[in-house]
């Protein structure tokens, strides 16, 4: 079974208020374009969420959080949990984003739990995993990529309930990836070590994210076992977030 491309827009702290509102109302607009071709997802940050819901209702755009607590209610300031994201209209939420995992100090055992609190929440957890440029130039990436995988995945992983996104962390923000081949080599490592892990690994949505542009998104999208993108500074603009969403398949 083909798995369909899910294409991913992480706002990151942008986009609150109005300006989330109309760019939200900018992609509903356009995504009639790519239907069929891919899912769309954007990430409002958390106190945009509601109104960007209310804005793609009817759409075929989805929301997502962008993280949430591992526990459902309690005494955490500041903090959202995942039942409180899918009330808002999320269905998604990105766990373990490295910017998380770096400014936050969030270690594998976290963002398992968090993934945890999003699926009994009924989201579907956007786990993110990748390597630094210091783990790469020491030859360590499949060793970290496993041990992150065997770390954050909780149990009652499926392919229904999870994505996994690639998001090298020196490629994040930075006009740089990783070459097609060293994606693919990657993503075919994810993909063997959830199999050993989680049921029905060989449908479960394996993202590319790091510096995904228009330019890239056609060589990128199209390496194997990568069936999708998460994106961050070019989903900001309607126009090329909906040009990367053409160049999937
Ligand atoms: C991200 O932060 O998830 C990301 C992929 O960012 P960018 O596309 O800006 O590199």
């Amino acid at each position: 079974m083909a798995v369909k491309p899910l294409i991913a827009g992480n706002w990151k702290m942008n986009g609150g208020g109005g300006a989330g509102i109309a760019l939200a109302r900018a992609i509903a607009e356009r995504a009639p374009e790519v239907a069929g071709r891919c899912d769309l997802l954007v990430c409002p940050p958390a106190v945009a969420l509601a109104a960007v819901a209310e804005t793609l209702a009817g759409s075929a755009v989805a929301v997502g959080g962008q993280d949430c607590h591992g526990q459902s209610s309690g005494a955490h300031t500041g903090d959202i949990s995942a039942p409180m994201l899918a009330e808002a209209g999320a269905s998604f939420v990105i766990t373990g984003h490295s910017e998380r995992r770096g400014d936050h100090f969030e270690g594998n055992a976290l963002v398992r739990d968090k993934s945890a609190a999003a699926h009994d929440a009924g989201l579907i957890a956007v786990i993110c995993i990748g390597e630094t440029a210091a783990q790469r130039d020491g030859g360590q990436v499949f060793a970290v990529l496993s041990e992150q995988i065997a770390g954050s995945l909780p149990q009652g992983t499926t392919a229904a309930n999870t994505v996994v996104a690639y998001e090298p962390v020196w490629a994040i923000g930075t006009g740089r990836t990783p070459t097609a081949a060293e994606i693919a080599e990657a993503h075919a490592h994810i993909r063997a070590e959830i199999a050993r892990i989680a049921a029905g690994a060989a449908d479960l949505r394996l993202l590319y994210g790091g510096s995904v542009n228009p330019e890239n998104a056609a060589e990128l999208l199209s390496v194997d076992n990568v069936n999708g993108a998460l994106i961050g500074g070019a989903s900001l603009d309607a126009g090329s977030f909906l040009a990367i969403a053409l160049a999937a398949s």
